[in-house]
């Protein structure tokens, strides 16, 4: 029959634009064709029903930060295992990250990137492209960049994952990345960092400390985090200045969240991110002590902690992105000794929604606003609000439905990882995503991935 929907959600909870209701999403072509009631819900025809009504059902993840190490460094990650992990946990939409080999800083590297996405991908698929050479901008944006990323931080001692080709140390370099990105339209994410002051800290972390992981840890922080926030402060003033559509990543420390707090008030076009391995993992010496290489990453030191959560939940911090970075066992295990040796980053990008839902748990966050953080932000910032980010009509089916109260610790076992460890293993959770549906398709149903390599979509901005 001609009104038949593709497939009907049914759930008691439903989360749709923002406010709960009971009854059911009917999809047809791939998007919210209906939202009705529980009575209407229960006779809708359509040629799959997944009755959800034991759980919840959310608007899939939007990460606007992942690095799938592909191409380049597939002996790491790739966006097959990459996007499969992601369809796992409960993630439909992924920009990846342009520090791969080669560096996506041109408009034919973009394109060949995007290709080899379309490939690759199980779930929706966009890329921030590198922003260090400010004349290839426009040609970028032209050619499909969602936004631009750069990072302060250059690698002393090691080549990844901060390679030439993605860094900028130079002011007049990054004021001119700050013009062209603000002609685009597009936002410039930026790793606040001041590498001169850190290569201070490091030759005196190196000293006091020798090179171990908890060497590296305090390197970063000594001086009460004046390496980020002085970083942060140059970056705001760059963008006051250029009007920039700003995005200030891996936000951690108190001043730095006050600086951003106090621009925001003043209504310019900033957000902030926060990443699950600050929030879940290196806020801990604990667990640092415990993971070593493995969780770093950066050292939130306690009396950071309290300012980053009220940050994440009063909407200081607009996005939390998994900042997914995997590297191999072998190249982790040497930052026991020498962690300026071994690259920074892990996996996240399965579990971190997981950790977010144990928060929520906690009653540290209501969902609503777990959704806000992991979907609706992030898609407005990455400019595919509303057709992403929401349960709506009109919008892409990207719907995930979550079990409460699914008891989990977690385990490298069963995570998709290239990898093979995750830096999550053994932290417990409450709350589970158990179905993840994109543009109506099942990608990923109790423990397993059924979306194939290439399903996935390439989502280049409109530029009319
Ligand atoms: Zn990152």
């Amino acid at each position: 029959m001609s009104d038949q929907f593709d497939l009907v959600v049914r759930s008691p909870r439903i989360l749709a634009d923002g406010a709960w209701f009971d009854g059911a999403v009917a999809v047809r072509d791939g998007a919210v064709a209906a939202l009705v009631g529980p009575r209407e819900a229960a006779d809708l025809p359509a040629r799959r029903v997944l009755d959800a009504r034991a759980g919840c059902v959310i608007p899939g993840l939007v990460d606007t930060h992942a690095h799938f190490r592909d191409p380049g460094y597939t002996h790491k990650e790739d966006i097959t295992a990459g996007t499969r992990a992601a369809a796992a946990g409960g993630v439909t939409t992924v920009f990846d990250m342009p520090n791969v080999d080669p560096p996506t800083n041109s408009a034919e590297r973009l394109r060949d990137h995007l290709d080899n996405a379309a490939a690759k991908t199980v779930i929706d698929i966009g890329h921030n492209a590198s922003g260090v050479v400010p004349e290839r901008i426009a040609e970028l944006a032209e050619h499909g960049a969602t936004a631009f990323k750069v990072w302060q931080m250059r690698d002393i001692g090691r080549d990844y994952p901060h390679p030439p080709g993605t860094s900028v140390t130079e002011d007049q370099v990054l004021y001119q990345i700050f013009e062209e990105v603000t002609r685009t339209g597009l936002p410039l994410y930026v790793h606040p960092h001041n590498q001169s002051l850190y290569d201070l800290f490091v030759r005196r972390a190196r000293q006091r400390w020798g090179t171990d992981f908890r060497s590296y840890a305090r390197a970063l922080r000594d001086g009460d985090g004046v390496v980020l926030n002085t970083a942060i402060a140059q970056l705001l003033e760059f963008q006051r200045s250029t009007g920039c559509r700003l995005h200030i990543l891996h936000v951690a420390t108190r001043e730095g969240i006050e600086l951003i707090r106090r621009a925001k008030q003043q209504g310019r076009p900033i957000t902030a991110e926060a990443n699950p391995f600050a929030m879940f993992l290196t806020n801990s010496w604990d667990l640092i002590e415990q993971k070593g290489p493995y969780c770093l990453g950066f050292w939130v030191p306690e009396q950071d902690n309290p300012a980053m959560w009220d940050a994440i939940v009063d909407g200081t911090i607009d996005v939390v992105g998994s900042d997914h970075g995997p590297h191999t066992r072998e190249e982790k295990e040497v930052g026991w000794t020498d962690m300026y040796a071994a690259p920074g980053g892990q996996p996240m990008i399965q579990h971190y929604l997981q950790l977010m839902l144990t928060k929520v748990h906690e009653g540290v966050l209501t969902l609503e606003r777990l959704v806000e953080l992991a979907s609706t932000a992030p898609a407005k910032l990455a400019g595919y609000y509303p057709r992403k980010g929401t349960i709506r009509v009109g919008a892409d089916a990207d719907l995930v439905v979550v079990d409460l109260d699914h008891e989990e610790v977690l385990s490298a076992e069963r995570a998709l990882y290239r990898c093979g460890w995750a830096s999550t293993e053994g932290l417990k959770t409450r709350g589970a995503p158990v179905v993840t549906v994109q543009r109506g398709r099942v990608l990923y149903e109790r423990g397993t991935v059924t979306a194939e390599a290439g399903s996935g979509r390439v989502l280049r901005p409109d530029r009319g």
